[in-house]
């Protein structure tokens, strides 16, 4: 919160209008808490709640509607009242909790994923000193407050510290919430002549907080400013929208966002439980308006920490047109050490992954380095040895396979030892596979039928 003071970014919108109804969300999030999951979109409200689908629908009343006080979620939680120390959390870190996303709540409790990203937690106290408020140091590197400038070519902007719901997980908790605010048109004037000055930027980041719960036409005026740089070719937009306030994705919204293309999006599913029915049209809505969709995740202690649920999360997310992107490992901020698995967790569930689905839906598992050292790839290990003339690698069945260097040649003065070879034959070429026992691929080659082998050429892979 110290370091909010830091990134001035202007007021110039306060958003969502009206203040949040004290008790009306009080009195509407609870049946959401205690109503099994979201897809109330076709909200039979009428006969199990008092709210009208038009209401439900409305992003600005789920906003109005958000559950921020400790008073308002106790009613239907009451254990989190024991706690002495959780006015503390909610002070220095605030709480939302959209209607919408307290639906996908199954279990009222920390056991449950959506109950751990979105309610409060004593543990956010804990404050090892190995935690800081901005471990990236975004804060070194804005040439213009609020605008990040890391790599060459890319510039991350911060348009609002605003959010429909603040992720218990947050990297910005620094700054989200603390200051329901946006960019001002001053600052704004100031980003342009900055990427104005710097045509190696080609690729601008519009982040937060999130964008998407500023207002369209607020919007509009932060993306037009932005498109005006001749040297700007790829606009993206990051937002967790999709997934805490499916319904802000109206047709008006897509209409506008695709006056600026090329424009991607990027979302951030973490759990398989959040790709509702909603969440999955809004989705669709956006596909369909020409935006390619990535999804940034975020591996979370007690929420995804978990080859399976990943996988079920990455199916699911190719089905819905989004490319899972980044699986981050969670970085270094205070408040969030409860969240915090190993590096090892993640290099497990990249494991898992590889050969057990399509190359497409394996989003590459990345540690944003402290210090503000950008993403680093962290990879199973593929490459197991290597000589001049081959290098040795494994793939996800534990195959053991040779790679030729161009114009290697095996040298003919190493003769093969008598045993079976092993990495060393491999590396000199002396052998070009090991194959693992019991393989089912292999297995499933011997049963194909003669007749339906190939030649390997064309015809015969086509013709009778
Ligand atoms: S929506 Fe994004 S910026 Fe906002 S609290 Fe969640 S993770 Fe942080």
């Amino acid at each position: 919160m110290q370091q909010c003071e830091r990134v001035e970014i202007g007021v110039a919108e306060e958003q969502a209008s009206e203040p949040p109804s004290p008790l009306r969300a009080a009195e509407d999030a609870p049946s959401a808490l205690s109503t099994r999951r979201g897809d109330k979109t076709a909200l039979p409200e009428e006969k199990q709640h008092p709210l009208n689908a038009a209401q439900w629908s409305d992003w600005r009343w789920q906003i109005r509607n958000r559950i921020r006080t400790l008073e308002q979620l106790l009613p239907y939680v009451p254990s989190l009242g024991a706690s002495s120390e959780l006015p503390k959390v909610i002070a220095r870190y605030p709480m939302a909790i959209t209607p919408y996303y307290a639906t996908l709540i199954e279990r009222a409790d920390m056991s449950d994923p959506v109950f751990r990203m979105s309610v409060p937690n004593v543990q956010e106290l804990y404050d090892p000193p190995s935690l800081s408020d901005d471990p990236l140091e975004e804060h070194e590197d804005m040439p213009v407050p609020g605008l990040v400038h890391r790599y060459r070519d890319r510039a991350l902007l911060i348009v609002t510290t605003m959010c429909s719901m603040y992720c218990r997980h947050c990297t910005r908790k620094r700054i989200a919430g603390t200051r329901e605010s946006s960019i001002s048109p001053h600052r704004l004037r100031q980003v342009v002549e900055y990427l104005t000055a710097h045509p190696e930027i080609s690729d601008v980041i519009i982040s937060g907080g999130d964008p998407l719960t500023m207002s369209d036409a607020h919007l509009e005026t932060v993306l037009s400013a932005v498109r005006s740089v001749p040297s700007v070719q790829i606009i993206r937009i990051g937002t967790r929208v999709p997934v805490v306030l499916p319904m802000r994705i109206t047709a008006d919204l897509t209409a506008m966002l695709k006056k600026y293309h090329p424009l991607w999006i990027n979302t951030h599913f973490n759990h398989p439980n959040e790709l509702s029915t909603q969440a999955k049209a809004a989705c669709a809505a956006l596909a369909d308006a020409g935006i390619p969709l990535g999804n940034q995740t975020v591996l979370l202690r007690g929420v995804n920490d978990s080859p399976q649920i990943i996988e079920r999360l990455c199916r699911g997310l190719i089905q819905m047109r989004v490319r899972p992107y980044y699986l981050y490992q969670c970085d270094l901020v205070r408040g969030v050490e409860h969240f915090r698995t190993s590096i090892r967790k993640g290099l497990e569930i990249m494991e898992y992954l590889r050969g057990r689905v399509s190359g497409i839906a394996i989003p590459l598992f990345v540690v944003d380095a402290p210090h503000g050292g950008g993403k680093i790839p962290v990879l199973p290990t593929y490459v197991v040895s290597s000589s001049c003339t081959h290098t040795v690698l494994r793939n996800y069945e534990g195959l053991l396979v040779n790679y030729p260097e161009p114009g290697a040649e095996a040298d003919p003065s190493m003769t093969a030892p008598a045993n079976e070879p092993g990495v060393w034959e491999l590396a000199v070429g002396q052998a070009s596979v090991i194959l693992p026992a019991r393989n089912t691929r292999i297995k499933r080659r011997e049963k194909i039928a003669p007749q339906n082998r190939t030649k390997g050429d064309a015809q015969s892979l086509l013709d009778r």
